[in-house]
């Protein structure tokens, strides 16, 4: 049994720390929410009040944190992971950041003499509940082996991606290729039921067909076709808007650094962003499917 400190016990957090629970370890947790901290103690894990509190004792520290400006926050200063966690303790992060934070991350951690890993992850919240992720690591191999073994109650595959940083380069990538296929499958959706078509009878079709997708087996935005669709729910946030708008984000400020061109990426962005700006951005990112309809109606 290994003592495992988790920060941010959200959406992604809360069901990836239980699996940890689940597979025989002592699980200690804080997050800024009452709530997500609630849920996870329902869980089986030992919610703390503080960051100091919930360093005690770790021998490896999780943080699944919304952007880089939080991974910084929780990291770095008088009162961060790296001022406070036993030194020997291996450190992951699993949010979903910018390369250049990520890389600063690793500098500052070698720096003060700790072992760290980048592992964002993709499965979305019914991958997290199901202990099937794919993690893309990336870091020193020793580290990377190392954190390995703590991973895989989580994991249905752990990819080394490369040096500092190229876990959060493939995250970025394969989250743009997924928010694209989402808008695709938004328009596709509309498109079907104007057409007159049955939503099951097409997603049926489509799912074995050259129309198929993660999105669309996972986040089809029509409800009582896919169960985990948050359509089903209202669009209570399985992936909100507000992260989808960063992550895509991400992808495009990637483009302009490297001369890349991404009119589709630009189109999904301007999307995200008007869920944004209509104050849908706590709602799940599927929504975009409104704006295929001129009434609104998917
Ligand atoms: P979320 O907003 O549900 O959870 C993030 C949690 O971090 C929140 O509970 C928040 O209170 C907590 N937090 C923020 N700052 C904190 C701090 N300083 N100390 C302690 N807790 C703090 O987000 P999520 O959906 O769980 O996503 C987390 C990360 O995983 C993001 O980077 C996201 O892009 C990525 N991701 C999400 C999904 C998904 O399907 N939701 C899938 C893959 C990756």
């Amino acid at each position: 049994m290994t003592t495992i400190s988790w920060i941010g016990l959200g959406n992604m957090g809360g069901p990836m720390s239980a699996n940890l629970v689940k597979a025989g370890h002592d699980v200690r947790g804080f997050d800024l929410n009452e709530q997500a901290m609630h849920e996870a103690k329902a869980q089986g894990v030992t919610t703390c009040s503080s960051i100091e509190e919930v360093l005690d004792g770790a021998q490896v520290v999780f943080t699944m944190l919304p952007k880089g400006e939080h991974s910084r926050a929780v990291y770095l200063g008088d009162s961060g992971v790296l001022a406070l966690a036993p030194q020997d303790a291996l450190l992951i992060d699993s949010s979903t950041i910018d390369v250049e934070t990520a890389v600063d991350l690793h500098k500052t951690a070698a720096e003060a003499g700790f072992e760290f890993v980048d592992a964002p992850v993709s499965g979305g919240i019914s991958g997290a509940a199901a202990g099937t992720l794919t993690f893309m690591v990336g870091g020193e191999s020793g580290a990377v082996e190392k954190a390995k073994q703590y991973i895989e109650p989580m994991a249905g595959r752990i990819v080394h991606t490369g040096e500092a940083g190229t876990g959060q380069a493939a995250k970025i990538v394969n989250n743009m290729m997924l928010f694209i296929s989402l808008e695709a499958c938004g328009e596709g959706a509309v498109l079907a039921d104007r057409l007159g078509l049955d939503p099951q009878v097409f997603w049926d079709i489509a799912s074995v067909s050259s129309g198929n997708s993660w999105a669309l087996q996972t986040w089809y935005p029509v409800p009582d076709i896919v169960d985990s669709s948050a359509a089903n729910n209202n669009f209570k946030a399985t992936f909100s808007a507000a992260l989808a708008a960063k992550d895509v984000g991400l992808a495009l400020a990637a483009g302009e650094q490297t001369g890349v061109n991404l009119p589709a990426a630009e189109l999904a962005a301007q999307r995200f962003q008007q869920l944004v700006d209509e104050g849908y951005e706590n709602l799940d990112c599927s929504l975009i499917a409104k704006y295929a309809a001129p009434d609104g109606k998917i």
